[in-house]
């Protein structure tokens, strides 16, 4: 794809977002693999205001074009795609389920073989760092390795996959799978969860299963 389907693409990721009800006004942002580097969206525009001259191109050296301002969160994006050169978008928002959850700084158990759509046994948490700082995206590198989607501990979510179709997808799937934990936690001390031999049969049925997108 050249840089203006990418762009496209990016600019209907970011509008089916808000309609799924996962971002908080203008707090989510998006990105895909191009070239060396990515494309993500700039720093402070509502979705239903993006212009396709606003999406900031920002190199594998953490370089990005003088004239755009790209989100403030862009050094966890990049951290993203240094550690998993297989996959090719993010998106990551502060949906209100998850971004709960992740006030508790710890990682949702396998509450549902669903869970298993991170590609490990759990959704990890990884602990407080301030936002846009280098600090933060470390941590998200570190654990970005072992799991397709996380918490950042009062912040929100990261989901990272082979497109944006499929990313919008497993944000979506973690917001769900957070809503659920949230509804358990209340009534229950210690929550079921499946056990290791179990999600590790989920694990490998689940190579072939999943939203099928080109
Ligand atoms: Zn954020």
């Amino acid at each position: 794809m050249n840089r203006e389907q990418i762009t496209q693409e990016i600019i209907e990721t970011c509008l089916k977002m808000n309609k799924l009800g996962l971002n908080q006004g203008t707090s989510g942002n998006i990105s895909a693999r191009y070239h060396n580097g990515f494309l993500i969206t700039p720093s402070g525009v509502p979705y239903e205001k993006l212009a396709p001259e606003q999406i900031v191109y920002i190199s594998d050296e953490g370089k990005y074009e003088a004239d755009k301002v790209p989100s403030s969160e862009w050094h966890f994006h990049l951290a993203c795609y240094q550690a998993r050169p297989e996959l090719n978008a993010v998106v990551h928002n502060h949906a209100i389920n998850a971004t709960a959850v992740s006030i508790l700084n710890h990682a949702i158990p396998a509450i549902h073989y669903m869970i298993a759509v991170t590609g490990t046994d759990n959704i990890p948490c990884i602990p407080y760092a301030t936002f846009g700082t280098t600090e933060l995206a470390d941590s998200v590198k570190t654990e970005i390795k072992h799991s397709k989607a996380l918490l950042m501990q009062h912040h929100g979510m990261i989901a990272m996959e082979v497109n944006l179709e499929k990313a919008l997808w497993l944000a979506n799937e973690i917001e769900i799978l957070a809503q659920l934990y949230l509804k358990i936690l209340p009534i229950i001390e210690n929550v079921p969860v499946l056990s290791k031999a179990e999600m590790q049969r989920v694990l490998e049925k689940f190579k072939n299963y999943g939203l099928k997108v080109k």
